[in-house]
């Protein structure tokens, strides 16, 4: 059997796992504390292209203004750079209906309102970060099957890492597995679920002429679609499909499929030339009803899975990520300053942390799930309704403005 202690085991090596060992590493020079990294999938940066970590799949994430931000305090910006595609303007329409808006980078500002990043470049980013953490132990392919807490002060794990037995206690257990694994459900913590019943199909596609960064948001009555900057002529698609039809979508030949994406997106973007492979997601809003206890924490997807119609998931939880390591480091200065041992487990740290945190979960889960009600509606009124909106949207400098911080994460 493999034993480990540390001060702090973060379950999952994602994105949001991931994000917070290396958000974590000030405190951890400066108080010599010990991170455990647990991830059940051999690192992307050492067996690339052979078995995709969940995390960092085919898919391409739009990374708002202010993730840029984080990425820049993390020391990570300059590696990610090299493989990001800025979106400078961002056209979003109702197909059917006549009402547009355009965000346009110049008119808020900014160098970009976002960018976007293959997950697979992201994760080599990440893991590549992991590899200089200083006190962070990487225990990959590992996986936790089991939490308990035999007393206030400690979080005992066990599981399996290569094969053999796992056990490994930590002050605080930092639950970052997507909710993937059952481990919420074993500690009791139960979810707010609203099932969308539809599936997110996307792909790589090749348009008949270059982007020169634009993003496209178009709301049509059988799903959302997105078309977003890559290298080139290239976008990547995430397309919103109800019910089986992303299956059905996703079966299609290539000629039939680009035909099926022409028809439902029109011609703005120029022609659909080419398609890669194609995946699918079921959508899902999920909530925990708990994100923290003592010597607890639930972050990222294990405590929020939201729809990818605005592209907000990581961009939320990185925000969270940042601020608990923040908390974090203000509460082992306070009890440095008041001669007391710093507990990475303490309540009452976390329940602030988490307090402070809820008001960003309720917008932004509330901003994507609002977008889904409202567009998905196929009354003819709404439609003018919408159209009349999006308009006005094209027409008002202040509601753009909103707008756009919305989609930059400010
Ligand atoms: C189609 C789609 C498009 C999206 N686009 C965007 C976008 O454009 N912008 C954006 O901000 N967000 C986007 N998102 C959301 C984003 O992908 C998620 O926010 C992000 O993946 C959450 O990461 P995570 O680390 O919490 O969970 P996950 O990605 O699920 O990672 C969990 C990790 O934990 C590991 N694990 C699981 N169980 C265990 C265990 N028992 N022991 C050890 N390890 C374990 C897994 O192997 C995995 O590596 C999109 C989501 C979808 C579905």
């Amino acid at each position: 059997m493999q034993q480990h202690e540390c001060d702090i085991a973060i379950i999952g090596g994602g994105l949001v796992g991931a994000s917070l060992a290396l958000a974590l590493q000030p405190l951890v020079q400066r108080l010599g504390l010990q991170v455990c990294l647990i991830e059940s999938h051999p690192p992307s940066e050492i067996q690339p292209d052979i078995q995709w970590q969940p995390s960092f799949d085919a898919r391409s994430s739009a990374l708002s203004w202010g993730t840029r931000l984080i990425y820049e305090q993390l020391g990570l910006w300059q590696a990610l750079e090299q493989h990001v595609y800025p979106i400078q303007h961002i056209h979003v329409s109702d197909r059917g209906f006549l009402g547009s808006t355009h965000l346009d980078h110049q008119e808020q500002q900014v160098e970009a309102l976002g960018y976007v990043v293959p997950n697979v470049w992201l994760g080599r980013v990440l893991w590549q970060g992991l590899q200089k953490a200083q006190s962070t132990r990487i225990l990959a392919p590992a996986k936790v099957t089991k939490i308990n807490f035999p007393n206030p002060d400690v979080a005992v794990l066990e599981g399996e890492v290569n094969g053999e037995p796992l056990q490994l206690k930590a002050r605080l257990v930092v639950v970052a597995d997507g909710g993937r694994s059952g481990l919420k459900e074993q500690l009791g913590i139960a979810d707010q679920v609203h099932d969308y019943e539809q599936s997110a199909l996307i792909a790589n596609v090749r348009m008949s002429r270059p982007h020169h960064g634009w993003a496209y948001e178009r709301f049509a009555a059988d799903g959302p679609m997105a078309l977003l900057p890559l290298s080139g002529q290239d976008m990547a698609l995430v397309w919103t499909r109800p019910g089986q039809q992303a299956a059905a979508d996703a079966a299609l030949s290539d000629s039939e499929f680009l035909q099926r994406i022409q028809q439902s997106f029109g011609k703005r973007a120029g022609r659909f030339q080419k398609v890669g492979e194609r995946f699918t997601y079921p959508l899902k809003k999920v909530r925990a009803c708990e994100q923290v206890r003592r010597n607890l924490v639930v972050m990222g997807n294990a405590a929020h899975y939201l729809h990818p119609v605005a592209g907000q998931g990581y961009n939320l939880a990185i925000r969270g990520v940042v601020s608990l390591a923040r908390s974090l480091d203000a509460s082992a200065t306070e009890a440095v300053v008041a001669g007391k041992t710093f507990h990475p487990g303490d309540l009452q740290t976390l329940e602030h942390w988490q307090s402070q945190r809820l008001g960003d979960q309720d917008g932004v889960i509330g901003f994507s799930h609002g977008l889904i009600a409202l567009f998905a509606n196929n009354l003819p009124l709404l439609g003018h309704v919408r159209a009349g909106g999006l308009i006005g949207l094209n027409l008002l400098k202040p509601a753009r403005r909103w707008l756009a911080n919305k989609a930059m994460g400010l």
